[in-house]
């Protein structure tokens, strides 16, 4: 366990850093600054089912980790109970024991909340379980679940407080029938009619979910466009994929109601042909996430927020307060673990002189659907809206040995690069561990490589990275296992 320390033990230290949120973004920078010699101090208020101070954050408790391990769950339950027959492997009576799938998933969660907490240990950071606020000159308000608040003081601060989920009037939680991603990571069964609201990532992510283990879904999104910030193309599969799953995705549906019952909810909403009515047994709200900012900043913090309530920093997440940083979730950018655990190294390198930058053009974005739609950087639509020239070059996996082999062949890389210089610009994949394979992209981004380096480089065979290189060498026309259209 960490260090334990009691507020009055914590009150008499001039501590270095005081980190407020425990999450990706925090806990990452608490172990950077420790790393770097500093004396830390992590303060986070979040606690489990049981009460227990828990460390990790939204992430660990009831984000990435839970979801991604329901997601693999209802993966091997569908590959066990209709994706094995192509290899004649027969399984008959494939079930799902709900509460078991829960159990290995917080023990997952377990397992990685207790890593940090050792993580915290071993590197000297202390870690404080309560609220903290933050005041003028550093001074942060301390107040433990238990004991008397104390006043603290440290040299620099950082402020990493995540987010919440939005709620909306037309669907106020309830905690049992009407719930955000918390309550549908936590289902005691599979509901026989799921309603999600948001056709999001966390809408798709959770609605495949239920889907897969037999949940009638029906997913109302508001906007008339599926996923706009993904490549058109990607997203017009994905969408047709998702369809043939059993996710009723309907676009142009805005909810104006929820009404709930006993066991039940009705909700009404609006499309293009006027009202609709559907009754689900559970609705997941899923409409997006606000910075959380709550008890967070005393009046004299210094501390300001945009426009959109989020706490405002500059490239390099310092606030309007001298010596206070301010990363993560609860900052303008991506609501991604990943680009809060990079802002949090470089404040904390900052804060020891050294000169890290984050390249926010180089964020790796996945939805773990299946298959897995995956970026990073520019899409063709948004090259074209500035009036940029740029090249594509796409390889379907149907055409790759890897993918036909393990019987997952649906989907494409994109490829766009500078028509000019044939740097690339932007990555998209729509496919078979799209999460893993985009890194090679983002690898390539970071070191400014053109289309052509990467068709230069040598790939294994049979990989699912193939499809990067036929991609690559698809931007001048040279994709060896497809016929081009155009010629080099
Ligand atoms: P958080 O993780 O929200 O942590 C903030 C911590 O600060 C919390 O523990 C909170 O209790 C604490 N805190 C707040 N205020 C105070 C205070 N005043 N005093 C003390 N403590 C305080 N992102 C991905 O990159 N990949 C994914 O696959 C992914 N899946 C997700 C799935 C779901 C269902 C959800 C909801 C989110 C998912 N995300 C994913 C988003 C990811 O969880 C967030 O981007 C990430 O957790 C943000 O990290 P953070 O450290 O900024 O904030
Ligand atoms: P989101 O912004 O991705 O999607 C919300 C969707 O709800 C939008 O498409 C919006 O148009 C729709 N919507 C809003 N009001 C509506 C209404 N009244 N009726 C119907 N539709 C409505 O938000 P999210 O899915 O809640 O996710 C929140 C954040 O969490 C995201 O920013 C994401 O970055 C992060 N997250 C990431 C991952 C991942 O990286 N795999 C997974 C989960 C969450």
């Amino acid at each position: 366990m960490s260090e334990a320390i009691s507020p009055s033990a914590a009150a008499e230290e001039r501590w270095d850093v005081i980190v407020i949120g425990a999450g990706p973004a925090g806990y990452a920078a608490a172990i950077r600054a420790a790393q770097l010699g500093m004396r830390v101090a992590c303060i986070d208020k979040s606690v489990d089912a049981q009460g227990k101070p828990t460390l990790g954050g939204t992430c660990l408790n009831w984000g990435c980790i839970p979801s991604k391990t329901l997601l693999d769950a209802s993966h091997k339950f569908v590959e066990a109970s209709t994706g094995f027959q192509a290899f004649g492997i027969e399984a008959s009576d494939v079930s799902i024991n709900v509460a078991k799938m829960m159990a290995q998933k917080d023990a997952v969660v377990a397992k990685l909340t207790n890593g940090v907490a050792s993580l915290f240990s071993g590197n000297g950071v202390a870690w404080l379980p309560g609220h903290g606020r933050l005041h003028g000159h550093c001074a942060v308000e301390y107040t433990p679940a238990a004991g008397d608040v104390a006043m603290l003081a440290a040299e620099h601060v950082i402020l990493a407080a995540g987010s919440a989920p939005i709620e909306i009037d037309p669907a106020p939680l309830n905690g049992d029938t009407i719930v955000d991603s918390q309550g549908a990571l936590e289902f005691d069964a599979t509901p026989q009619r799921l309603g999600v609201i948001g056709a999001g990532v966390i809408g798709l992510e959770l609605g495949s979910v239920w889907a897969r283990l037999g949940a009638e879904t029906i997913v109302l999104e508001a906007l008339d466009e599926f996923l706009p910030i993904a490549d058109q193309r990607i997203a017009r599969d994905a969408l047709r994929a998702l369809r043939g799953q059993g996710l009723d995705i309907r676009l142009g549906a805005r909810v104006i109601g929820a009404a709930a019952a006993q066991d039940t909810v009705t909700v009404t909403y609006q499309d293009k042909d006027g009202e609709h009515e559907l009754e689900f047994d559970k609705l997941i709200v899923a409409v997006g996430r606000r910075p959380y900012t709550e008890g967070l900043l005393a009046p004299d913090s210094g501390v300001n927020l945009d426009e959109r309530g989020f706490l405002y920093v500059n490239d390099l997440c310092a606030t309007d307060a001298p010596r206070v940083f301010a990363i993560g979730d609860v900052v303008r950018g991506p609501m991604l673990a990943h680009k809060g655990a990079e802002e949090g190294v470089m404040v904390a390198e900052r804060i020891a002189g050294h000169k890290p930058l984050v390249n926010y053009d180089c964020v790796p974005n996945v939805i773990y659907t299946h298959p897995e739609i995956a970026w990073v950087g520019r899409t063709e639509q948004s090259l074209k809206a500035d009036g940029d020239t740029y090249r594509t070059g796409t390889f379907p996996f149907a055409a790759n040995g890897r993918a036909l082999a393990s019987n997952d062949g649906a989907g494409l890389v994109k490829i766009v690069a500078d028509a000019e210089t044939d740097r690339v610009l932007g990555v998209h994949v729509f496919g078979p561990q799209a999460s893993e394979l985009i890194a090679q992209a983002v690898i390539a981004m970071e070191f400014d490589a053109s289309a052509e380096d990467l068709a230069l480089t040598m790939f294994a065979h049979p990989t699912l990275s193939e499809a990067m290189h036929e991609a690559a060498l698809g931007v001048s026309g040279r994709a060896l296992h497809m016929v081009n259209r155009r010629r080099a």
